[in-house]
């Protein structure tokens, strides 16, 4: 395993990987690793010949520096993790080797990146974007690998590759989660045992819409059935509770003519920010 830091090393290392025709997969993380994040590698490497995974807590998604101070960066061991997996690259950039200087170019992905995370952490997309953006261009790779955890993030990044005319695919990996059902999370290392017993509610109320979605109810009314099941429990404060089209990202109050459909959560439990969501499918 190769740990390089800086763009430039890195591209060059693979020049060599992309001149034979071998594929890339490329694994953005923000470190701190946990089995949803092992998830991704070992699909990366079951797809390409070489798998690159990147760690890097970028500064330009936070729009709450305490935030972004309390992120757990636990990089020996990460590192040694990734070790055991036998991952062939590791970039671990510092600030100054990703922004250089002041970043003034970000991407835009316009109205559905305002809408609940982006409602809520204004300009967090725009660093996202913006960060993604600058390690396809550094790895070209083949495929990168994003989980579904994070839903929003996935759907806006594949249609700026598409838009953008990213040579990638770019592959969605569906959220692994603890045996209580709550999703696997580097915050919930911030969280007590009690904590993330409450935590693990927020699952509940997203699977009590998809039982109730089987059944034949009604969208809104499972909606808010489940704010008023959250909302009976003390310790988590529901910052949004919303249905989507994620073709369009449009907010949705019925699963008419939808072909897909998602729940997303976010919220607060011990004053950790999580998020998850329910992703339905129908035929
Ligand atoms: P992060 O380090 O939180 O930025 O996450 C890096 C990647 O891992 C993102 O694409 C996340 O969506 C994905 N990820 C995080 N948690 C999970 C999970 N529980 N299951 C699947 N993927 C995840």
């Amino acid at each position: 395993m190769q740990i390089l830091s800086t763009p430039i090393e890195l591209s060059k290392s693979l020049k060599k990987y992309s001149s034979k025709g071998n594929s890339i997969g490329l694994v953005p993380t923000m470190g701190a690793l946990h089995q949803g994040h092992l998830e991704l590698i070992s699909k990366s490497k079951n797809e390409n010949d070489v798998t690159v995974v990147s760690i890097f807590v970028n500064p330009t998604q936070f729009n709450n520096s305490e935030d972004f101070n309390n992120y757990p960066r636990p990089l020996e061991e990460d590192l040694s993790e990734l070790n055991r997996l036998n991952v062939d690259y590791v970039f671990t950039p510092d600030d100054v080797a990703l922004y250089p200087k002041k970043q003034t170019v970000f991407i835009d992905f316009g109205t559905p990146a305002r809408v609940m995370e982006g409602e809520f952490r204004p300009g967090h997309f725009d660093g996202v974007g913006t960060v993604v953006s600058k390690l396809l261009h550094i790895v070209s790779p083949s495929r990168a690998y994003f989980g579904l955890k994070d839903l929003q993030q996935f759907l806006l990044i594949r249609r700026m590759c598409v838009e953008l005319n990213f040579p990638v695919g770019i592959i969605g990996v569906k959220t692994v989660r603890e045996r209580s059902g709550l999703a696997m999370s580097s915050r919930n290392q911030r969280l007590s045992e009690r904590g993330k017993e409450v935590a693990a509610n927020i699952y509940k109320g997203l699977k009590k819409i998809e039982e109730g979605i089987r059944s034949g109810n009604q969208l809104n009314y499972l909606l808010e059935t489940s704010r008023i099941f959250y909302s009976k429990i003390d310790e988590i404060e529901v910052e949004y509770l919303e249905a989507i089209d994620p073709s369009n990202l449009h907010s949705v109050t019925s699963c008419q003519n939808l072909k897909e459909l998602a729940v997303c959560f976010a919220g607060y439990v011990e004053g950790v920010r999580l998020i998850d969501n329910l992703y339905l499918q129908f035929k």
